[in-house]
């Protein structure tokens, strides 16, 4: 029992609010939003910018452990909280920061693909000399399905952008043969479990689609990518559930970036997995013991439902198609709107 408070108020929190009412939970939703997909299915909601200290202290004091589901929050003012969120704050910095994320993978043996700090109009000059193109500029911060990113085919291309606030990376582009990500859950006592990696599709910068079981290019880098991200969990002493995007390339695993939190790739996990990824972040953050990652479909499509979802009822008519619609007032383009997952369970 008791209280579990969520920062951020998108459909993570809504699915994570879901998980833990099944497991007997009060949920406290923290979000600047007012018409919040989360606080809508939560016992409780504070609507507050997540720069308001008092409304911050007001809602920690509501809840007996603290937990969130978007990154982009402001650690300084969450600072009175250190010991009680989980994940912790260093691993909540390190994903907000794309050159701290790169340099902190590196340092554990991680190879993210070849990039550069860019303050200024030289520092990009010099970045595409040293990284070569075609490459993507993005912002260290606060991005997210794709936004606030740059491709750069041509230093041609690099003179006609115009440098956004804040610090950006450059780094080359990718040539891989698929992506993938590594979702895995830490429990309080150190102890990991993995799902099995979906491959991803992206359209635009956004996940359009997960697929199980990956290809063979995927699942020969899956071992050496899941060494990276359990090193990752380690050294942060993370607990909750965590994502690690790659590129499954030529030559091996290259990391792309970490997400401190449930991800849009574990989606299919809510039917397709014996336990889901929401479930595990709750029982992680709550210090109950860790239920079972297993897979049990033999194969498993997870579709994202962007931007205009007027054809979603249709997906009714299949009766292996799982529909998850966020409740979004607004659908806009480019907006997540929903997810439906698929199974098949025999050959
Ligand atoms: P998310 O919503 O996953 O947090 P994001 O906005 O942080 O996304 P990235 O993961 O950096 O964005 O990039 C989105 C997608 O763009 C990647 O999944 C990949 O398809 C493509 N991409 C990004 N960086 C590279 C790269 N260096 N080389 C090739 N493709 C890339
Ligand atoms: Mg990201
Ligand atoms: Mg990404």
């Amino acid at each position: 029992g008791g209280t579990i408070g969520i920062l951020g108020g998108g459909q993570l929190g809504r699915m994570l609010a879901v998980a833990a009412a099944q497991l007997g939970y009060r949920v406290h939703i923290y979000t600047p939003e007012r018409d919040s997909v989360a606080a809508e299915v939560a016992a409780e909601a504070t609507v507050a910018p997540f720069t308001d200290p008092l409304a911050l202290h007001r809602f920690a004091a509501a809840c007996d452990v603290l937990t969130f589901e978007f990154e982009n929050i402001p650690t300084g003012q969450l600072a009175f909280l250190a010991d009680r969120i989980a994940p912790n704050l260093r691993a909540l910095e390190t994903a907000q920061d794309r050159l701290k994320e790169k340099r902190f993978a590196e340092r554990l043996g991680g190879r993210p693909a070849p990039f550069a700090s860019v303050e200024s109009v030289d520092d990009l000059a010099r970045a595409i000399e040293r990284v070569g193109t075609p490459g993507i500029l993005k912002t260290a911060r606060d991005g997210y399905d794709g936004k606030g990113q740059w491709r750069i085919s041509s230093v041609r291309d690099a003179e006609a952008i115009r440098l956004p606030q804040g610090a950006c990376v450059y780094e080359g582009l990718v040539r891989f043969e698929a992506e993938f990500s590594v979702i895995l859950v830490r429990g309080a006592d150190g102890t990991v479990a993995f799902w099995d990696s979906a491959e991803n599709r992206h359209e635009g910068g956004i996940l359009r689609q997960s697929v199980l079981p990956a290809g063979a290019s995927v699942a020969a880098q899956v071992p050496a990518a899941r060494t990276l991200a359990a090193r990752i969990a380690a050294e942060l002493g993370y607990v909750g559930v965590m994502t690690c995007e790659f590129f499954a390339t030529a030559d091996g695993p290259v990391f792309n970036e970490m997400a401190p939190r449930v991800h849009n790739s574990g989606h299919w996990t809510i039917e397709g997995a014996a336990t889901s990824q929401f479930e595990n972040h709750i029982r992680a953050v709550a210090g109950l013991p860790l239920g079972d990652t297993a897979t049990l479909a033999r194969r498993i499509a997870m579709d994202n439902l962007i931007g205009d979802i007027g054809h979603a009822p249709g997906l009714l008519a299949d009766p292996a198609a799982h529909l998850h619609l966020y409740g979004k007032r607004e659908a806009r383009e480019g907006r997540k709107m929903g997810h439906v997952t698929r199974l098949w369970y025999t050959a």
